[in-house]
């Protein structure tokens, strides 16, 4: 199966009723199947929750589904989550690592990292090789986001991973901002990839969610034992959500990535014209390291970032365009623009991160192109 029909099919084997659109499941309990009484502690695996659920912290038939689905698109078996972030407390719960190497990520993960340091002293180093060489041991996690938010632009997934498995740690990559079919990070060597699905998978800012993807079989087992008591289980309306969301994911992510190609270019072309105002413009279209189109065969990811000269400028900008909304968050079908300072504590104040919607690429280029004319006009006046 190729992913257009994984997105459509890879879930027919869980079909219960005749309905093409799958129901909607509120039940948060089942009843048993009196045939099937089999005590918990006698249960060789779980697996006949997919077909018989329990209770919707353990499983839900729509997460089931959505796990299917995933399992297939990631090629690995992939358990949900009821966010990103709590696929990344759960990750680090399991692994449960003596150090962890983190440089510029999502910094949900970087709070999360600092609650195991708060409470069980898990040491925080540099994400850099060198250090990497240095101090790394077995079972450690080595934690890369490529490509980066907020800038959208990427590193070696497999430099990390050589240097990561020369020392006997295990390799996590963040794929959130470049999904498949833009990035297989299996390809270059990762241990363990994470998404958030409340972005690109879900797709419609309307659901939170996130998804672990593990080659082991007995680990993805572990992780959903642990998510029955962390209750971090994704919800039953969320799953809904993100199962018909997953069916139109392959249209939706590769109009965002090209869109945001021609942007790009666009802007890098034009840039010339905005001397008082655009700083500087990241994203991996404009990495020259050959690693990067290694990495995003399938196309570079929907998310880039500028800096303006002023950060009065990057209070205006969003204000100026008619197509993206000044709002946090990215992935959904609708473009959105953000001065990122206004979440992110430690983020430079002149950065503005872009996320790119499903919009027609020219309209997306005419709106930011007359914002940045008319703050240029505003320096020369
Ligand atoms: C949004 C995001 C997360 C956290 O996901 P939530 O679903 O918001 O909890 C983690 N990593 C990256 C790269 C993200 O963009």
């Amino acid at each position: 199966m190729s992913l257009p029909t994984q997105l459509v099919h890879a879930d027919d084997k869980n079909n219960r009723v005749p309905d093409i659109v799958t129901p909607i499941n509120v039940s948060t309990t089942f009843r048993y199947d009196n045939n099937d009484l089999i005590p918990w502690a006698e249960r060789e695996d779980y697996s006949f929750m997919d077909e018989r659920p329990i209770y919707s912290r353990l499983a839900h038939p729509n997460a089931t589904r959505v796990e299917s689905v995933l399992s297939e698109v990631l090629h690995a078996e992939t358990v949900v989550y009821s966010s990103g972030c709590s696929a990344y407390f759960a990750l680090l719960t399991h692994f449960n690592p003596k150090r962890v190497f983190m440089g510029q990520c999502y910094h949900g993960c970087r709070s999360i990292a600092n609650i195991f340091t708060r409470n069980w002293k898990l040491e925080q180093h540099p994400l850099e090789i060198d250090v990497i060489l240095e101090l790394a041991q077995e079972g450690d996690i080595v934690h890369l986001e490529s490509p980066v938010n907020p800038y959208g632009t990427s590193f070696d997934i497999q430099a990390f991973a050589d240097a990561t498995h020369s020392k006997g740690a295990l390799l996590v990559i963040d794929s959130t901002f470049a999904p498949p079919p833009l990035q297989d990070a299996w390809e270059f060597g990762a241990d363990v990839i994470m998404h958030s699905a409340t972005k690109y998978f879900g797709g419609h800012s309307d659901l939170l969610a996130g998804a672990i993807a593990v080659k082991d079989k007995a680990i993805a087992e572990k992780l959903r034992d642990d998510r029955c008591y962390l209750g971090t289980n994704i919800a039953n309306l969320e799953a809904f959500l993100l199962l018909r969301s997953l069916r139109t994911f392959e249209m939706r992510i590769k109009t965002q990535s090209e869109n945001t190609f021609k942007i790009v270019e666009h802007l890098d072309a034009t840039k010339t014209y905005y001397p008082d105002v655009l700083d500087g413009i990241y994203h991996s279209s404009l990495q020259d390291d050959p690693f990067v189109k290694r990495q995003l065969k399938g196309g570079f990811g929907p998310v880039f970032a500028i800096r303006l000269k002023t950060k009065d400028q990057c209070k205006r900008f969003p204000q100026l365009l008619k197509y993206f909304h000044h709002a946090t968050s990215l992935g959904g079908i609708e473009s959105l623009v953000e001065w990122r300072a206004l979440t992110d504590p430690h983020i430079e104040q002149t950065l503005i991160r872009i996320s790119v919607g499903v919009e027609a690429a020219n309209d997306l280029i005419d709106d930011l192109s007359k914002a940045l004319q008319y703050l240029q006009d505003v320096e020369q006046s």
